[in-house]
């Protein structure tokens, strides 16, 4: 009996594209003599793979000099002299367009910056003419754009649910709207999302299977990666640590919600306290610079926001045992000094042995390599969806028996 689907075979061939990609991002260079044996599968199935690739644009041919005399091999990597991706990050105050290539290099001379608009469709209109610009120069060719937003996405409807200092993008399906104004792939992530996927794609998360990345900004995000699976949750969701309670009865928070974190530990809720004590508005950047020249109530305000942000992170250790928790944000980097109180303050709090197993360390990535990324994965994961358990046991194979000989996918 023939039970065999017409569509395996497709499948298959993008489960190898995929193991090609997977590979090159992980060890570099590769021939397909490399190739076939690391992934364990034949040279013509990975020929195939890698010609579907290269007519993609996802990678590029070099000749490998470095063997010696005769002719050189031919190795592949990732795309970056005839093919890039667009990032751009939306922040409350302002906005950034970059180029980046598929190693997830961002090309910081390429970037656009603009103060955010006061409207979605000046928003839309800046974002088309300075990606156009880009996409204009140097002749290559654009795969797709990753967009970076500060605020609670429904990926599954693609519309942004709820953004603390950007009320005007609630409702709003952007990711579609950047596409309909520039005819590329758009997908969007939330910021924290945006910074996990760069630290485990292209930062200090490489090896680390399970970390958690506190975003604070405005609000406060959480990006997860258990055993290897970056986790969005069922619609999008997973993550918004920013809306748990901390204080019962406490602040209105910008969800509708009293008493969340956000409503006392985001960037939003220490302008808040700051402007009622000093009577007058105050950003937070005018706050961090107060904190620098010793204000003391500045920096009061601020070792109060690491006491609650604590409460939060200790949660997240004993739920889930991250082995490392990142820490981004633009606090810590003005005052150094608090990333040390948050650290202390939640190993009191959270369960010994979790905490004791667990590094704090400030994010490696910015938000814009975080788009990059971003736009990476999308282009790796619209292939076949996370095959880093199949990885992750050819590693094994690699450092205990040398590399695998067993064909698991082959057509
Ligand atoms: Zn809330």
């Amino acid at each position: 009996m023939n039970n065999v689907s017409p569509f395996q075979p497709k499948l298959l061939s993008k489960i190898n594209e995929r193991l090609v990609l997977k590979m090159i991002q992980e060890r570099g260079p590769s021939t397909r003599s490399e190739m076939s044996k690391y992934i364990g599968v034949t040279f013509p199935t990975v020929a195939k793979a890698v010609s579907s690739l290269l007519d993609s644009q996802l990678l590029e041919e070099i000749d490998d000099t470095s063997e010696g005399p005769g002719r050189p091999a031919k190795r592949l990597r990732l795309a970056s002299e005839n093919s890039q991706v667009i990032g751009i990050t939306l922040g409350g105050d302002e906005c950034t367009v970059v180029v980046g290539d598929l190693n997830g290099v961002v090309h910081e001379e390429s970037m656009v910056r603009f103060s955010t608009p006061a409207t979605y469709e000046t928003l839309l209109k800046e974002f088309e003419t300075s990606a156009k610009q880009l996409m204009l120069q140097g002749g290559k060719k654009t795969l797709g754009v990753g967009v970076s937003v500060p605020a609670v996405i429904d990926y599954r409807e693609q519309v942004v649910v709820l953004s603390a200092n950007m009320p005007f993008l609630n409702g709003k399906s952007i990711g579609r709207d950047i596409q309909a104004h520039l005819g590329q792939e758009c997908v969007i992530v939330r910021d924290s999302h945006a910074l996990s996927l760069s630290e485990r794609l292209h930062g200090n998360a490489k090896e680390i299977s399970n970390f958690a990345m506190l975003d604070l900004c405005a609000g406060i995000g959480l990006g997860l990666m258990v055993e290897g699976r970056f986790l969005t949750g069922d619609s999008g969701f997973a993550g918004e640590i920013g809306h748990n309670l901390i204080v019962p009865d406490g602040e209105m928070c910008v969800c509708g919600k009293r008493g969340c974190l956000e409503s006392v530990a985001s960037e939003w809720a220490i302008e808040k306290r700051m402007s009622g004590i000093l009577g007058r508005p105050v950003r937070i950047n005018e706050v961090l610079e107060m904190a620098q020249a010793g204000d003391q109530q500045a920096i009061n305000e601020l070792e109060r926001m690491c006491e609650y942000l604590a409460i939060g992170l200790a949660h997240v250790v004993n739920i889930l045992n991250p082995g490392t928790f990142f820490i981004y944000g633009r606090v810590f980097e003005a005052c150094p000094e608090l990333l040390n109180r948050l650290v202390e303050k939640t190993k009191a709090l959270a369960l010994e042995p979790s905490v004791s197993a667990c590094e704090f360390s400030l994010a490696s990535c910015s938000l814009q390599d975080g788009t990059v990324a971003s736009v990476i994965n999308y282009l790796t994961d619209s292939l076949v969806p996370n095959l880093d358990g199949y990885l992750s046991s050819l590693r094994q194979n690699d450092s205990q028996n040398g590399v695998s000989e067993e064909a698991l996918v082959s057509n």
